[in-house]
């Protein structure tokens, strides 16, 4: 078997081997620094699990940009068995990208970075343009989400939701989404991103 990334063959050794669900190798899983950490943000807490530099840049990239699809089981090669026991019941939601991106994309990159759940997703969550939120302060980022994204109306009462995105940057989208959410009366609702930026001008 080949390594997704560096293409070498990959040897069988190291307990880590055992846990893994996809074809990477031990020293392509180690450059991507994998570092969970727990990022709070204005309506919750994200579960984060590498820091969005070097490696992980690029081969986000290589998926969204260059839509090397096949690239999508490596980020979760080693946290995949352990996200679908503890998050088994589940209803998973994706932060939204602009209907327009997805077709020029062909494909859904979170759910695609998520296909290790094997479950089908909730997508009720749409945004319907784009923004650059780094050129924007913390107030101007709520005001400008909250016009962007909106929620259909699924049958979310009493139910677990996971919300779900590539990489937690400021925050301000998965507020907007867990405050849309939460109006659909959810028992609970948790968030987990592949990545994360350490936020520069006091975040959230
Ligand atoms: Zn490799």
């Amino acid at each position: 078997m080949r390594c997704l990334i560096c293409f070498n063959e990959i040897k069988k050794q190291g307990i880590h081997s055992l846990f893994f669900n996809a074809p990477i190798c031990q020293s392509c899983f180690l450059k991507l620094n994998r570092n969970p950490k727990d990022i709070p943000i204005e309506k919750g807490c994200v579960h984060a699990y590498f820091p969005y530099e070097d490696q992980i840049v690029s081969l986000i990239y290589q998926l969204k940009g260059c839509k090397d699809i096949a690239l999508a089981p490596v980020f979760f090669a080693y946290d995949a068995f352990f996200l679908k026991i503890k998050y088994r019941d589940y209803v998973l939601v994706c932060a939204p990208s602009t209907e327009e991106s997805n077709k020029e994309r062909g494909f859904l990159h979170v759910e695609e970075i998520f296909s290790f759940f094997n479950k089908p997703f909730c997508r009720c969550l749409i945004k319907q343009k784009d923004f650059k939120q780094s050129s924007l302060n913390k107030k101007e980022r709520k005001e400008a989400v909250k016009d962007i994204i909106r929620c259909l109306d699924p049958p979310l009462e009493n139910k677990k939701v996971l919300l779900l995105d590539d990489i937690v940057t400021t925050g301000s989208t998965l507020s907007r989404c867990v405050e849309l959410l939460d109006e659909l009366h959810p028992k609970k609702i948790e968030i987990v991103t592949l990545a994360y930026t350490m936020p520069k001008n006091g975040g959230i």
